[in-house]
């Protein structure tokens, strides 16, 4: 892992070229974006809502999670940023990726299906951003906690 530590930057647009040890954080369009940590040069865009990843800010630092799975590129790089600092996770073997893929396409699928039919817009298919690793069995309850919550305001 070549970057071990990252600084986090609130942007609204992401610069043209990134700087590597830089989390870029948009949170008017609730993405946050870096090069990979491993130093590959690879941009990772990590779009932030409840399918996704979380941004959790504490003080000066920031924490993402879950990990960041970049089964796309060449790297294969897995890790997490936590409080600022990258904390390298473990490879994880071609059957675990494919069940944690999956299992993050769910999550997507339904997070875009629910967002869609309270706006009325057609279903449209999400993009295929690199793959966060949901450690416990799945965040859709959470994600309906906070959709139940959101559509109260
Ligand atoms: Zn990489």
């Amino acid at each position: 892992m070549k970057t071990k530590a990252i600084r986090p930057e609130f942007v609204t647009q992401f610069p043209a070229v990134f700087e590597q040890g830089v989390l870029y954080i948009s949170e008017e369009f609730e993405t946050a974006g870096h090069l990979c940590c491993c130093g590959c040069g690879e941009k990772v865009i990590t779009p932030l809502n409840p399918a996704k990843w979380r941004l959790r800010k504490e003080g000066r630092t920031v924490s993402l999670s879950p990990s960041i799975g970049n089964w796309n590129y060449a790297c294969k790089s897995h890790y997490l940023i936590t409080k600022n600092k990258v904390i390298e996770a473990g490879q994880l073997d071609a059957a675990k990726i494919k069940t944690v893929q999956r299992r993050d396409r769910r999550d997507m699928d339904r997070y875009v299906s629910i967002v869609n039919a309270r706006a009325g817009q057609s279903t449209e298919k999400a993009p295929e951003p690199p793959t966060k690793v949901v450690p416990e069995k799945s965040l859709f309850s959470e994600l309906v906690t906070f959709l139940r919550n959101w559509w109260k305001t």
